[in-house]
Formats: structure tokens, sequence, C-alpha cells
């Protein structure tokens, strides 16, 4: 058979195994993987990775603070996204208030239909558990979208535990999964009213704002609440060892229970805020901060045992001229979080798998493959296999790139990975069978990004009491 497309000659990556294969496409869906297959028309990936089109499970593109949005629009962000190799992001809604929940869907989905330039999901945002709220969580799941995000720190947002027992009740009820950012807010207006009284506001203070230990009990209660409950639990974000650590433990117990990690707390440590320029200083405020070396090591670690699971960005672009020097000469004044979309993949083959910390197939797991199953996207998303969307991406493992701002598409004036040197990076991105970008180069302008319905949560998740 002569299919439309055949990818040739190429290497293909997955969580299993490495091989040599052609992989045909029909029909926008992967239709063959053989060696030798013919096409109408072919492209070569001879002395490339062939791997699925990256995933990144938590992003902020387009997003309202009080008082700004983040950089990148649905546009621009997505665009970035598909130049590093990640095809699918899962974005979130906030809903407002007292907003119905699927009215804030509906508000998300104008802001990125049309401009989308890869598929989306969404994770919707639970700040309030009163019952009204919590009895609309089953249209949410009923539209696709099965995991709920809920904080325990920032004002607005944060639940204590009576109103995160009962979402995680909720949760569970709809078959639907929790993601939750893990920071004890007591801990924290501590540290800072400390740091306040002690004239400590400088930026390169910040990481004395919000400890380790901050993050560590509340992943470790986190953990104990869903247990008890018995809900499927994604921590977002971990940045600490010990917590990452927690993750692994509860896993090792028979619970339900995943960790995400980011580049940043992998590649930096807390050296970035000891500058006394507070400009530089502010272009690594995020919540949870970055940590220290003996952190990066823990995480690394836990990513290749498999005690956490994935690589997710944050990518939560503010400028720093304009936005976050509002924080220059005071932390508490700084907008959070750091941009990070684009350059995922290429970071973790170099300093992942070229410096020998996770195995080529770990790095398809960790920033395809586990995110897609996790969140209900596989086998669509995640995977190269028969009836998966053709979401391709030709890594080049050879290309040597000095990573820069000027390199990036992400629409913010830094990146925090300036002058980092790469060893293997995206050529080309298919999505859904179409070549979307290529060398640089976006081939096709038209934006064609479709939001993806997810599936529930598959893995039986028990509810729990006994102490381990
Ligand atoms: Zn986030």
């Amino acid at each position: 058979m002569e299919y439309e497309l055949v990818i040739q000659g190429g290497t293909l990556v997955s969580r299993e195994r490495v091989e040599k294969m052609d992989l045909a496409v029909q029909g926008g869906k992967i239709a063959a993987i053989a060696p030798r297959l013919s096409g109408k028309m072919t492209y070569s990936a001879s002395g490339m990775l062939v791997i699925p089109g990256g995933v990144d499970p938590h992003v902020h593109i387009d997003m309202a603070t009080p008082t700004t949005r983040t950089s990148d629009d649905w546009s621009s962000g997505t665009l970035a996204a598909a130049f590093g190799g990640t095809t699918t992001v899962i974005d979130f809604i906030e809903p407002e208030g007292g907003e119905p929940l699927m009215q804030a869907y509906e508000k998300r989905r104008a802001e990125a239909d049309g401009l989308a330039m890869i598929d989306y999901s969404l994770h919707m945002t639970i700040s309030r558990s009163d019952p009204d709220n919590l009895a609309q969580i089953p249209e949410v799941v009923e539209a696709g979208m099965t995991s709920f995000k809920l904080y325990t720190t920032y004002e607005g947002l944060a639940l204590p535990d009576e109103g995160l027992i009962a979402s995680f009740e909720a949760v569970r009820q709809a078959g639907g999964l929790v993601l939750v950012h893990c920071e004890n807010d007591a801990i924290i207006q501590a540290s800072i009213r400390r740091l306040s009284e002690a004239g400590k506001l400088h930026p390169s203070n910040y990481p004395d704002s919000r400890p380790p230990i901050a993050e560590i009990e509340a992943i470790r209660r986190v953990i104990a609440l869903t247990r008890f409950i018995g809900v499927p639990l994604y921590v977002v974000h971990i940045s600490t060892g010990t917590g990452a650590s927690a993750v692994e433990r509860a896993r090792k117990h028979g619970q339900v229970v995943y960790g995400e990690t980011c580049p940043q707390y992998l590649l930096l440590n807390e050296q970035v805020y000891r500058n006394p320029d507070g400009l530089e200083a502010v272009k690594y405020i995020c919540a949870p901060p970055i940590r220290q070396q003996k952190d990066n090591k823990i995480i690394w670690e836990l990513l290749k045992s498999g005690g956490i699971q994935t690589i997710g960005t944050d990518h939560c672009p503010f400028n720093v001229i304009g936005q976050k020097d509002s924080g220059k000469e005071n932390f508490r004044k700084s907008l959070g979080c750091v941009p990070g979309i684009e350059p995922r993949l290429a970071l973790m083959y170099t300093y992942g798998v070229r410096a020998g910390n996770i195995t080529m197939e770990q790095w398809v797991s960790a920033c395809c493959t586990a995110p897609a199953e996790i969140f209900g996207l596989a086998p669509q998303k995640g995977v190269l296999a028969v009836g998966s969307d053709a979401d391709i991406v030709i890594f080049d493992p050879e290309k040597k790139v000095t990573l820069t701002k000027a390199l990036l598409h992400e629409r913010v004036d830094y990146t925090p990975y300036e002058n980092m040197q790469l060893t293997g990076y995206p050529h080309a991105a298919f999505l859904r069978g179409r070549l979307l970008v290529e060398d640089g180069r976006l081939v096709n302008p038209q934006p064609d990004g479709r939001f993806l319905k997810r599936q529930r949560h598959q893995i039986p998740t028990a509810r729990m009491t006994d102490e381990y």
C-alpha cells in the first residue's frame, strides 16, 4: 500500500524501545510502523530521532492576574511550543468569584480557539468548595475535562483541609483526578513576616519566603488527604527532593499518585537569586522557588527510578521590563513564574539523556507519554502507535545550539536558560500529519489547534487509612 506520507529512515523512540523504523501517515493518523514503507510523499528522517509530539501538562497561556496578563497569547504560546517539539498543551480554566464552571470554560475556549496552533486541553480550577460549586464538577468531566486544580496557598485560591476534602470527594465521585499546588500557606506567611521585619524583601531573599518545608508539609498532607478520600493525585511542579520522595513513597504504598517536576527545578539552583541586581533576581521568581543542587540531584534520580513521572514547564511568561520589574526591590511586588514552553524537550535531552540522568525512553515518557496517559489523552496523543494522531517530532540529536532569548519564539523578553549549551534540538513537528514547523520556520501558518476532550482516569483508586 502507498500511504499519503512516510517518514523514512529515522530512529523511533518510545517509552518501550528505540528502533529504526519507517512511519506512515494516512488521514492525520499513524497508519503503519514498519521497515521500508512507501508513500506518495516521503520525509527523510535519516540521522534523526522520531518521537511523539511533546505533551506539556502544565502551562499558563494568556492568563489573567489582578493587574496584568501573561505575555504570550494563544497564538505565540502554542507556536513557541511547536517550535520546541510540543504539539499538545494542557492549560487551566480559572473561574472568577462565583462564576459557573462551564461559563468560565466557554470563555477560555473563546480565547484559545482560532489562535491555538497546536491541540490543547484544559484543567479546571476549584477555588470554592461550597456545594453549589462542587455540584458542577460532573458536567465538567462530561465535557472532557477530567482534572481539577486545587491550591494550598494564594489568597482567593487556597482551600483549607475541609475544603480540600470536600473537593477531593466530589472529584472522586465524578471519576476525575486532582492536581494540587502544594505549599503550606501559614509557613509562607510567617516567613514573609520574618523577612519583612528584618528588612529582607529584596528579590535575592525570595527563596527564604517559601522554604522547602512549606512544600514538603503540604505534599505530605495532601497525599494523606487524597489517600483517605481515594482520589488519584497529581502533585504539580515539585521543587524539593524530599517532596518528590514523598510521592515515590506513597506510590510504593499502593496509592495512585503522580509527581511532576519542571526544567527549572532540575537545571537551576538557588544561586540564581543570590544576585544584588534585583532585575536579574526577579527573572527567577516562581512558586515554589528554585532550590539547591541536592534537590536537583534527588529529583533526577526519582525521574530515573520512576518515583515521579512527568516534566511540565509551568510556562507562565511575564516580561522583566514592564511586568516583573515591579518587584526589583521588593519580591512581594513581583509576578511569579518563569517561561519555558519552548526549550523543554531540548533541555531534557541534553541535560537528561546526554548527561546520563535518564534514558532516551524515559525522556519520551516524561515529556510525551506519561502526561498523555495520566490525563486521559493516550493513545490519541503521546505515543507513536497505529491509530494515534500523527503528532510527530523529528529531533536532531547532534545539533549544537546555544540557547538564547533570540532563538526562542516565546513572547517574553528573557529565558531563564540563557546561554545554556545544547546538543540535540527539535528539527520539525507534524500536527495530525501536517508539517507545522521545520528548521525554525513556520510551514503552516493556519491555526489548526483543536480542543481535546479527555477520558476519565482509568486506574481504580482505593480509600486507604493505613499509616506507612
Ligand atoms: Zn502553574
